[in-house]
């Protein structure tokens, strides 16, 4: 690929981010879901892992993905209207110490069902804390998206916490992780919702997924 169509992408991701972003559906199951005629483009994360701060500092908004952290609706997935280019869907974070088995298991299971019956869905970016790796959560959640042979790509966050010098080992290391891992795209983003490092790179890596299905608007 060429510079400028490198330079295009990237400008076509802020425009896609600079438009308007809506909450359109909250959901508690996988049978109540929004009809799967848009592409969809997921966040998934331990809980704390900066999702939410994520989803705000793409759109450039400071409370779009407050709703997924209000008491009781923490276990739907949200779905956001993003400029009518694509659905960002906002998973229930997963990890929480003090969660019980059952929630653990229905979790799981809202999501396995979610994950095999979502045709439209383009890809799941899984947020890692970048401060420590993935742990063993993420890679149950990583064996169930290669379970489901749903393609996605593993982003690091809070790189402002993490010193110059360990950002490239940690993400060898990472990288390195996944390389046999069927259904992982293998390049790996490290942002910072803090200082906004990388964020255009994640905006331009969903022009692109978009550019890839088609999307033209
Ligand atoms: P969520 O539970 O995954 O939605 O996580 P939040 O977005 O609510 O963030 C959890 C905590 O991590 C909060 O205290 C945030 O301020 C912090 N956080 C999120 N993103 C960053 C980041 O890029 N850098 C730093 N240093 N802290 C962050």
């Amino acid at each position: 690929m060429t510079n400028t169509d490198d330079d295009e992408l990237m400008e076509r991701g802020r425009k896609i981010f600079a438009g308007s972003a809506e909450f359109i559906f909250g959901s508690t199951s996988a049978t109540d879901l929004p009809k799967a005629d848009a592409v969809e483009i997921a966040f998934a994360g331990r809980s704390n892992v900066g999702k939410s701060s994520l989803v705000n500092a793409l759109t450039n908004r400071k409370t779009l993905a407050r709703v997924s952290h209000t008491p009781g609706r923490t276990q739907q997935l949200n779905f956001f209207d993003i400029g009518g280019h694509f659905r960002l869907v906002d998973l229930p974070g997963y990890g929480y110490a003090a969660v019980s088995k059952e929630k653990v298991a229905n979790w799981t299971a809202t999501i396995r069902d979610f994950l095999r019956g979502r045709p439209n869905l383009a890809r799941v970016f899984v947020l890692i804390d970048g401060r420590h790796g993935p742990k063993d959560v993420d890679r149950q959640v990583m064996d169930l998206l290669d379970e489901a042979a749903v393609s996605y790509a593993l982003v690091l966050t809070k790189r402002d916490e993490v010193k110059l010098g360990d950002v490239q080992s940690r993400l060898e290391a990472t990288q390195q992780e996944i390389a046999k891992r069927p259904a992982a795209y293998p390049e790996i983003l490290f942002v910072s919702s803090h200082t906004g490092e990388e964020i255009p790179t994640l905006r331009t890596a969903v022009a692109r997924l978009l550019a890839e299905r088609g999307e033209t608007r």
